[in-house]
């Protein structure tokens, strides 16, 4: 399948890769169409690129070898997931890229609380009621989850789903008043998480808690997938699910992946490139599920403190070594704002950050500033 080229830069792999979302339908919590969803073109070209996603060749790698390259992308986690693996043949690349989807698929299957069988599904209707026994991937990820809460003084939070229902940004758009939000208080209590490292099992105290890794799945889908590319025998690669990307190796000819930021207010235009290698990015931004009334934009990620949405970024585009600390820490920076998030950021290793703050302006953590390309 596919084409073959040789030599050079034959397949002129300008990665359309952007760290901004699109997305169909999300997990529980997240009924989701973007605002790209409205959009029929921008949609048109998101499906040609999935027909036509099949691409592979054949290139010249850094010592000289030849590399195959295949790109192909599928719906997974009710979003578009992109896979681009490289190997020294195209029937690796092929299988790395079906290992990659096939990774994702199985955590869908534990993680998503859309599908009622699913691990999470079980804490969750199981609220209030006894703890549940969950696979060491649910584990790792609502544990990382509370751990992303710590680290942003709260701004992530994992059990915020039934305050995400209350607005339902998507769906009935609706303004929550002040009183059905304060009746929801209680069940976003993150000391009510009850996680057990030895039972491996997790209770969740009160009935109608929820837990909605929404905001940090999909960083920890790409890292597995790209653990599982690995194994299938792919030198390098990139797994995009949606806006949470993560990259692993270089490109034939010894380039990093580049990867354009969305600007938050000029829709289908570039922010910033950035090249990476054995990095993840993830970006939360308050332009990906919105709606307006007077004026006011409502959108889907919310301070925990007032349940209202986070007002103090357009977007938050986080570089780390693994997708789920870039995707659990943008949504809990947004929240946090400018200063502590960058305060944050400059201490922890490892970890870049741009964000917009809410009048526009651009703000890059230190390790980031040689590194970005303007458009
Ligand atoms: P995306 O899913 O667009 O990559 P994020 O990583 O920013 O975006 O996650 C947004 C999703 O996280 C929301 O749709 C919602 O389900 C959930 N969410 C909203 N506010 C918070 C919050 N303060 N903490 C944790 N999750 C949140
Ligand atoms: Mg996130």
């Amino acid at each position: 399948m596919g084409s073959n080229h040789r030599g050079g830069s034959a397949l002129g792999l300008a990665l359309p890769y952007n760290s901004s979302p699109l997305r169909r339908r999300g997990w529980k919590g997240e009924r989701v169409h973007s605002n790209l969803f409205n959009q029929p073109f921008r949609i048109q070209t998101c499906f040609l690129t999935l027909l036509c996603s099949v691409l592979a060749g054949c290139v010249g790698g850094p010592t000289g070898q030849e590399s195959a390259v295949v790109t192909r992308a599928q719906m997974q986690m009710g979003t578009l997931v992109k896979i681009t693996a490289v190997a020294r043949s195209e029937s690796i690349a092929q299988a790395a890229a079906t290992a990659g989807f096939a990774e994702i698929r199985r955590l869908e299957e534990i993680l998503s609380t859309w599908i009622p069988t699913s691990e999470l599904s079980r804490v969750n209707t199981s609220a209030g009621i006894m703890p549940v026994h969950v696979s060491p991937e649910t584990m790792t990820v609502v544990r990382r989850a509370l751990q992303a809460g710590e680290m942003t003084n709260g701004g992530f939070n994992v059990v915020i789903g039934p305050a995400v229902e209350a607005w339902s940004v998507t769906e009935g758009q609706h303004i929550p008043t002040e009183s059905e939000l304060e009746a929801l208080r209680p069940l976003v209590d993150v000391m009510a998480v009850h996680v057990d490292v030895r039972e491996q099992t997790i209770y969740l105290e009160k009935a109608g808690m929820r837990i909605d890794v929404g905001g940090i799945g999909k960083g920890y889908a790409a890292d597995q997938a790209v653990m599982a590319m690995k194994k299938a025998g792919a030198s390098a690669g990139v797994v995009a699910l949606s806006g949470d990307i993560k990259t692993f190796g270089q490109l034939p000819g010894g380039k990093r992946f580049p990867v354009g930021i969305q600007h938050p207010r000029q829709e289908g235009s570039v922010l910033a490139w950035i090249d990476l290698q054995d990095e993840a990015i993830s970006t939360a931004g308050d332009y990906e599920r919105f709606f307006e009334r007077d004026g006011v934009r409502y959108h889907h990620i919310l301070d925990p403190r007032t349940l209202q949405p986070a007002r103090s970024c357009q977007s938050v585009t986080v570089v780390a070594r693994e997708g789920i600390w870039a995707d659990g820490l943008d949504t809990g920076i947004f929240v946090m704002g400018v200063e502590s998030g960058m305060r944050l950021v400059e201490a922890l290793p490892d970890v870049e950050a741009i964000i917009v703050d809410y009048e526009g302006l651009v703000h890059v953590s230190s390790g980031l500033r040689d590194r970005i390309r303007k458009p």
